[in-house]
């Protein structure tokens, strides 16, 4: 354990906070406080064409008005290209390169291949652009990340022991987009090791990413955190996992403390009868004395809400 726990929340603000990044924010808050940690609060709003810095207030004002306090400046991935361009540029210049491959051209690759997809192998970047020393810079270029071909295990704190190739499971992930945008996985992996965050607590739908981006902190040279923690998700009635994409309705904070209350209900937390006519700070420091992950381990659903 390192000397002083740091976690963190990482929103993107591609819409408006919903039931389901509520949880994640709760959860993360009120676990990182019960291990005597810091909780650090980042804007991912590195995808300009998604993102809109009047998402990110709106979050930034719910979590105020939940009580939800940051523990440090928050920081705002579009103001940080700089920092990422450079790892590019340095430590993972070596590990990764140019393509060009336009997305018809591989669509035509993998139709011409079909044989193998039926054989339900994955479908990832075939190498097309590997060894053909493409130029970066080149306007056409998008940049890959070369993940080593080796099966690697993390222990979650909710799931279990995860085993993933992700040379496998995702192949050459992008770095960087052809219109020069920085991808999450690397702008997240950076941070995070930048910002020596120790217990990464998010929704299990980026745990596939897990793996690939403890690869990418060993070539980056950084820190990687200790602790993972992947939560269970909530679900619409139609089966699909709560999100920005698919509407979810945004929470409303005018009465923040029946909202923490319904979070916590749904993160299987104890609840004291008492803490109906409760403040949110009240609330919250119950939930931080009596935090348990127990009920959200080896789950991979926190229930159906109607949004
Ligand atoms: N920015 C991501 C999201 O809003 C979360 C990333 C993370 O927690 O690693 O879904």
């Amino acid at each position: 354990m390192t000397a002083s726990p740091i976690g963190r929340f990482a929103p993107s603000p591609t819409h408006h906070l919903h039931l389901g990044s509520l949880t994640t924010a709760v959860a993360s808050y009120c676990h990182i406080k019960s291990l005597g940690g810091k909780w650090l609060v980042r804007i991912e709003d590195i995808d300009f064409e998604r993102c809109k810095d009047s998402y990110a207030s709106s979050i930034l004002y719910d979590l105020e008005a939940l009580g939800l306090h940051w523990d440090a400046e928050v920081i705002y991935q579009s103001a940080r290209r700089a920092i990422y361009e450079d790892f590019l540029h340095n430590e993972l210049a070596n590990v990764s390169y140019a393509c060009h491959c336009s997305r018809k051209q591989l669509d035509a690759y993998r139709t011409a291949h079909a044989v193998q997809h039926a054989l339900n192998s994955p479908v990832v970047y075939p190498r097309l652009c590997l060894h053909r020393q493409l130029d970066k810079a080149h306007k056409d270029s998008k940049i890959r990340l070369q993940l080593p071909n080796v099966a690697t295990a993390f222990v979650d704190g909710l799931q279990g022991v995860v085993w993933d190739n992700p040379a496998i499971s995702l192949g050459d992930v992008v770095l960087k987009r052809q219109n020069q945008m920085i991808n999450y996985i690397l702008a997240c992996t950076i941070d995070d090791g930048l910002q020596n965050i120790s217990h990464i607590m998010r929704g299990l739908d980026i745990m596939p990413m897990t793996v690939a981006q403890l690869q990418l902190l060993d070539m980056c040279q950084l820190p990687k955190p200790s602790y993972f923690y992947h939560l269970p998700l909530l679900y619409n009635p139609d089966g699909q996992k709560l999100s920005k994409q698919n509407l979810a309705t945004p929470i409303d904070t005018s009465r923040p403390n029946e909202l923490l209350l319904q979070a916590l209900a749904l993160l299987g937390q104890k609840i004291n009868p008492q803490l109906y006519d409760a403040s949110c700070h009240e609330i919250l420091s119950f939930a931080i004395e009596h935090w348990d992950n127990k009920p959200l381990q080896h789950k991979s659903s926190l229930g159906v809400v109607h949004t």
